[in-house]
């Protein structure tokens, strides 16, 4: 029943803390190298959709699909990173005391097993991966420059690229551009739907021109369904959405 060009499929999926229904009969279908901006206001349950999907937080109903037949409610938060699943937190979790370069390298020594990570030695073509990731997201000339010395917003863009080091199929991003100039913010925009040229990514922020420089389909989230659903003209456009965002 799931059409095979989907990559993340949740069906009526609702999750209670304490009695409180902070996911409420959920619905979305995102397809394979599809880019997704989730907006809603404070609480709409954006962070916990993401919990879901990661395995952070088990749905009490509903089915959580990864392609056609990976039952994502089956599998534990290491599991589902391991079949492609990227999760970028809100918070850079880069290490601030090593350099741009030694947090990718990092990265990518991430993929291995212990034993391997432990004798991984960077080959050329390693080191030339790490130079082009660099380069792309825009940190070509602060590779040498300690995580800790760099802008919020490039400690952003490191952390991305350290997710797509590790190839995820799809790469789930809370609230990027928090915190950001406004040039850092259209570059993470640019970034963005460059990355979702090979990959699919949910982007879920609060930044409307930030939402608009996606230039993507938007889903408007509120008390844990979806309220609303389209370009971001359209949504604007939608009472529902309007009223929830001047709270009357
Ligand atoms: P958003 O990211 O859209 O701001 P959240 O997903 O963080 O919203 O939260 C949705 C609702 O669920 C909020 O009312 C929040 O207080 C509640 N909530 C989220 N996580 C928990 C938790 N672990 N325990 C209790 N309540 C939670
Ligand atoms: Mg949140």
């Amino acid at each position: 029943h799931i059409p095979n060009d989907t990559i993340l499929y949740l069906n009526g999926v609702s999750v209670s803390f304490d009695g409180f229904k902070a996911i409420n009969g959920l619905s979305i279908v995102l397809k394979e190298g599809e880019l997704r901006a989730i907006i809603g206001p404070n609480g709409a349950g954006k962070s916990t959709m993401m919990d879901i999907i990661t395995g952070k937080t088990r749905p009490d109903v509903g089915d959580v699909y990864f392609k056609q037949d990976i039952d994502l409610t089956k599998h534990d938060e290491a599991d589902i990173a391991n079949l492609g699943i990227g999760r970028k937190f809100q918070k850079p979790s880069v290490i601030e005391t090593l350099t741009v370069w030694e947090n990718l390298e990092l990265a990518l020594a991430g993929n291995r097993t212990p034993w391997q990570s432990l004798v991984f030695k960077l080959t050329n073509k390693d080191k030339d991966r790490l130079d082009e990731m660099a380069n792309y997201i825009n940190l070509g000339d602060q590779k040498n420059t300690l995580a800790g010395d760099i802008s919020h917003g490039q400690k952003q863009w490191l952390e991305i690229g350290m997710l797509l080091l590790q190839e995820p199929e799809v790469l789930l991003v809370d609230e990027p551009a928090a915190g950001m100039t406004d040039e850092e913010t259209f570059k993470t925009a640019d970034l963005l739907r460059d990355v979702a040229k090979s990959r699919s990514v949910i982007v879920v922020e609060h930044d409307m021109e930030f939402v608009k420089a996606l230039d993507c389909k938007v889903t408007v989230l509120h008390e844990g369904s979806v309220l609303s659903e389209g370009p971001l003209d359209v949504v604007q456009q939608d009472e529902q959405v309007i009223e929830v965002y001047l709270g009357r």
